[in-house]
């Protein structure tokens, strides 16, 4: 079995500066870091987290006593204003290229614009940009919620920045032909464009593709959409216990990518097993 090795696999840049951000606040030996919600979506980056004594902040409190980091994928404005009152000290590690996707959501509400997110209306990154939009803005996540919707003449639409280009694609063009007064900003990163990219390219050359992240990790189940759209065969894991060797043994070339949360350890660890249990070149 040969084993190709996607080169996009692994932490993206905002959730590496987000996590060294608190590695570095825990060797210079700060007490009472915590993370307003999961700073990342991987279960087991998170759990050597609070090993070294990082916790997660699930509610705002009255008072904080410490430092509370925001994540990469940013969170509403009220509620950094919130955290601002409660006396913790704030660290921002909100990915720069999300800040971007604010920045513009803010600029055009003061010319009262209506702003569509393209994105996963449950997930923390479309929440705060909903938060940046108040009242003049509206998640879509397919057709569905298209038929529904109803738009002032002046809006934007934006794209939560790890949607698949084609979904963007096609929701914004079927928005823009039945409301075409609108702007259309495609705001997915480019750290997404090239991971989603590569799958494509690497399903023309295995005969089955392995995705490795976290089960709550959007971007990782996206990355499994995109190789299931290209027919090939998909085998999304969180760890290399999920593995089933004896099923990809009958595979004679298998693609190993991961989600933008997945640490370097855990994707050897699962190319190590592949090499283990199927006489493996990589
Ligand atoms: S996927 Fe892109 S926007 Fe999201 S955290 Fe990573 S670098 Fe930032």
């Amino acid at each position: 079995m040969k084993i190709i090795l996607a080169e996009t696999a692994g932490f993206c840049m905002g959730v590496r500066r987000a996590v060294d951000t608190t590695l570095a606040l825990v060797e210079k030996g700060e007490e009472n870091i915590f993370t307003f919600g999961p700073l990342i979506h991987n279960p087991q980056v998170l759990k050597i987290l609070q090993g070294q004594g990082v916790n997660i902040l699930q509610k705002i409190p009255a008072k904080i006593d410490g430092t509370v980091i925001i994540r990469a994928h940013g969170i509403p404005p009220s509620q950094k204003k919130e955290l601002a009152e409660t006396g913790a000290q704030i660290i921002d590690a909100t990915c720069p290229r999300v800040l971007k996707v604010q920045a513009i959501i803010k600029k055009f509400l003061c010319r009262n614009c209506f702003t569509i997110i393209i994105g996963d209306r449950n997930h923390a990154e479309v929440n705060g940009l909903l938060g940046y939009a108040g009242k003049q803005g509206a998640v879509v996540s397919n057709e569905h919620d298209i038929k529904h919707l109803k738009l002032p003449d002046q809006y934007i639409i934006v794209s939560q920045t790890t949607q698949d280009k084609n979904i963007f694609n096609r929701l914004s063009a079927e928005i823009m032909a039945r409301f075409p007064n609108g702007q259309v900003f495609n705001t997915i990163c480019d750290s997404t464009h090239k991971r989603q990219d590569e799958v494509r390219e690497l399903c023309g050359k295995v005969d089955a593709v392995i995705v490795v992240g976290g089960k709550n990790s959007a971007n990782t189940a996206r990355l499994g959409d995109v190789a299931r759209s290209m027919s090939c065969p998909v085998y999304v894991v969180e760890t290399e216990a999920e593995l089933n060797p004896k099923e990809l043994r009958g595979y004679k070339t298998i693609g190993v990518t991961a989600g933008a949360s997945s640490p370097t350890w855990m994707i050897e660890r699962v190319i190590n097993t592949l090499r283990e249990n199927g006489n493996n070149k990589c």
